[in-house]
Formats: C-alpha cells, sequence, structure tokens
C-alpha cells in the first residue's frame, strides 16, 4: 500500500503557505506511475500555486518493490524501523537505508536490474581510483545500456551542483571485476533482515578491512 499525507509548506520565495502531498510510503507494484515520479523529481517538487516559484521538499520515504522484493529507506529514522516492520518475509528482502533522493533513485535501478548493490559500490570506487578524468560529485548508477560499438556497459550520471555528466563502463570489466570481488562479498554475508546503508563509505570499510595496503 502507499500511503500518503498532506503538509503544509510556505512558500519560501513569496511566504503563501498552501498544502502539499507527501508519499510516506510508495508501493511500486500498486502504483507504478510514483515510480516515474520520484525518478523525474515530481513526488519531491514543490511549485507555488502564487508565484510558480518551485524548490524540492525532502521527505523520509519508504520505497518497495514487492515483486523484486526490495525496500529502501530515504532518510528512515531508527525508531521508525525499529517499530515498524517484521516478518519472516522480510529474510528475503533487500532492505537498504539511504540518505538522499538521487541515492534512492540510484539504488531503485540497480535493485530492480538484480545487480548486487555491494558490488556495485565497490566497482564505483575502483573506477575513481581507475579513472582520474571522471568529473568530480556522486557517481551514481544509472542503468545498462549500449555505448561505443554497441557494447554493453553500466551508464551512471556523474551528479555534482553545478551539472549531471553521463559515462559508461564496460559491462565484461564488470563481470570481470565480480568475479574478483566475489569473495570478498562473501566473507561478510548480510544478515537477513537487516536494514543496512550500501554505499561508498560501506564500500571503501569494506576494502580497508580486506585490502588495507590498496585503500588511502
Ligand atoms: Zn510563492
Amino acid at each position: 500500500m502507499s500511503q500518503s499525507s498532506s503538509i503544509s509548506i510556505k512558500c519560501p520565495s513569496c511566504g503563501r503557505e498552501q498544502e502539499f502531498t507527501t508519499w510516506s510510503s510508495i508501493n511500486v507494484s500498486l502504483n507504478p506511475e510514483k515510480k516515474n515520479e520520484l525518478r523525474n523529481g515530481s513526488l519531491n517538487r514543490f511549485t507555488c500555486e502564487s508565484c510558480s516559484e518551485s524548490s524540492e521538499v525532502n521527505y523520509p520515504v519508504l520505497y518497495h518493490d514487492p515483486d523484486k522484493k526490495f525496500m529502501v529507506w530515504l532518510n528512515g529514522e531508527d525508531a521508525d524501523i525499529r517499530g515498524l516492520m517484521a516478518g519472516d518475509f522480510l529474510d528475503e528482502y533487500h532492505l537498504r537505508l539511504v540518505n538522499s533522493r538521487n541515492h534512492l533513485v540510484e539504488k531503485t535501478h540497480v535493485l530492480e536490474m538484480g545487480l548486487d548493490d555491494r558490488l556495485l559500490e565497490l566497482f564505483k570506487v575502483s573506477m575513481r581510483m581507475g579513472d582520474k578524468s571522471i568529473p568530480e560529485g556522486d557517481l551514481l548508477f544509472a542503468g545498462v545500456g549500449s555505448g561505443q560499438n554497441d557494447l554493453k556497459e553500466l551508464q551512471f550520471a556523474v551528479v555534482s551542483e553545478k551539472e549531471t555528466k553521463f559515462i559508461g563502463a564496460g559491462f565484461k570489466a564488470f563481470e570481470e571485476f565480480a568475479v574478483t570481488f566475489q569473495p570478498m562479498l562473501e566473507a561478510e554475508p548480510l544478515e537477513a533482515a537487516k536494514w543496512v546503508q550500501v554505499d561508498q563509505a560501506y564500500a571503501k570499510a569494506l576494502l580497508q578491512r580486506h585490502l588495507p595496503q590498496n585503500s588511502d
């Protein structure tokens, strides 16, 4: 089930107060349109009915994909997590915490495709280390497509405050990377039914524990 509520927002530009709908949880099997609204930003976009000024409103969202069996919690509070959900069905789920809308969107792309997000975060660390020409910013997985010479590639957005750039990485390189790094992941299996934040900090800490000589 998806859940919404109405909150009152004061326009940061003209000060006019108006209602805004927030979604505390979205179930993308029941409400597939909410996935697109999240991805294109409209779910979080406030547009003033008086002066048309628009801004992003951030609020906690629980993203639930029952078909692909994952949940991602944007800005979930500890208390909510402990209080809300329990049940054996969660054992089969990927449960992830994120702290920005961009990271929520990225996570949905990764898990929807059935990729291992821990592996992907490790791969991003190695991309950064191996290619200094990648622009500054948040490196975010955006999907799989074809790049130069029609070769299958992982596609990434590099998001900084001033711009978003897109780069690709060969899928074959990723598969080879997976073979090399799988043992590291198997050495630290995730606990069932536990919420974890799998991000760059997670991947760097994992590398630090297993390959201390190669880390910064
Ligand atoms: Zn306004």
